[in-house]
């Protein structure tokens, strides 16, 4: 490995919704150097705003596609 970034923590149960306290699949990082944790479900609801502020965003949620048996995609 050269100098190549860190790879980011994996989230985990330890991380929570900021704002449900539900398991956190997205992390954003801000320009302020903080960073916000989101559940699946609060994720989708602000995605489009967090896009906007957010410096990076962490998606894990494809971890939950993987776990719980999601129906199969919307569009074929
Ligand atoms: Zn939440």
């Amino acid at each position: 490995m050269s100098t190549t970034l860190a790879p980011h923590a994996t989230l985990t149960a330890s991380d929570r919704c900021d704002r449900c306290g539900a398991q956190a699949y997205l992390r954003v990082r801000l320009p302020a150097g903080g960073e916000l944790l989101f559940c699946a479900h609060h994720a989708k609801q602000h995605e489009d705003s967090l896009k906007k502020v957010a410096v990076e965003i962490q998606d894990e949620r494809n971890k939950l596609t993987s776990i719980t048996n999601a129906p199969p995609s919307e569009e074929r």
